[in-house]
């Protein structure tokens, strides 16, 4: 997008308010005609230039051309990089919103990405929160759970071979850090991912039932 200039908030926005119908900037001994008055997205920006949502101010219009020339508002941040402010619609189009200024508010892109075709931030934070965090909890239970499998294993087989002689240091070895192992994977299930004990003991004797079904 190729930019002419930038021009201070309020010269935008006062010919905006008295309605006038386009705005002329030349910039370099080059110049170029905006229009003011169609445009719903620059009529949103009388009502505040501040995202309703994050509340990050805009600095200032941006004379750019993609195709035409038009104006965009940005916010500058403090590392330099800059955010673009769009229109929201407050209900969405994909929900029946309508396109009139009334249910529109400024919003950054950023905000205004994540808010995408829901009716708030917030409503589609927790609805993105949920998704992968069920499957990912699933899959992550799962890779514990196979660990709380190897641990029983080894102490089966360690209790088995306690008796075994001239070896029952090495095996009364193994059974302590086995047994101090799957209090750790036990307490990790529980505090990370916030599974009973008792959820986490079936899970395993359901493995363990598929795994004797399928031998
Ligand atoms: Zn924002």
């Amino acid at each position: 997008m190729r930019r002419l200039c930038t021009l201070p908030l309020d010269d935008v926005l006062v010919a905006i308010r008295n309605q006038r119908g386009k705005m002329t900037i030349t910039h370099e001994g080059e110049k170029v005609t905006v229009s003011l008055s169609a445009s719903r997205r620059l009529k949103t920006y009388l009502k505040g230039t501040s995202c309703v949502h994050c509340g990050i101010e805009a600095h200032y219009f941006a004379v750019e051309q993609g195709p035409r020339w038009h104006l965009n508002l940005y916010h500058l941040k403090e590392n330099g990089k800059e955010v673009m402010m769009t229109s929201d619609h407050i209900v969405p189009k994909a929900k029946g919103g309508t396109d009139g200024l009334h249910n529109r508010q400024p919003m950054c892109q950023p905000c205004n990405n994540l808010k995408a075709d829901y009716d708030s931030v917030e409503q589609a934070l927790e609805n993105k929160k949920k998704k992968p965090k069920k499957a990912k909890l699933r899959r992550t239970a799962n890779f514990f759970i196979k660990k709380l499998l190897r641990c029983e294993q080894v102490i089966n087989k360690a209790y088995e071979n306690l008796d075994n002689q001239g070896k029952e240091h090495a095996w009364s070895k193994i059974l302590d850090q086995t047994i101090q192992r799957r209090e750790e994977v036990l307490s990790q299930l529980e505090d990370g991912y916030r599974l009973p004990k008792v959820e986490i003991y079936e899970k395993m004797l359901e493995k363990i039932d598929s795994r004797k079904a399928s031998i």
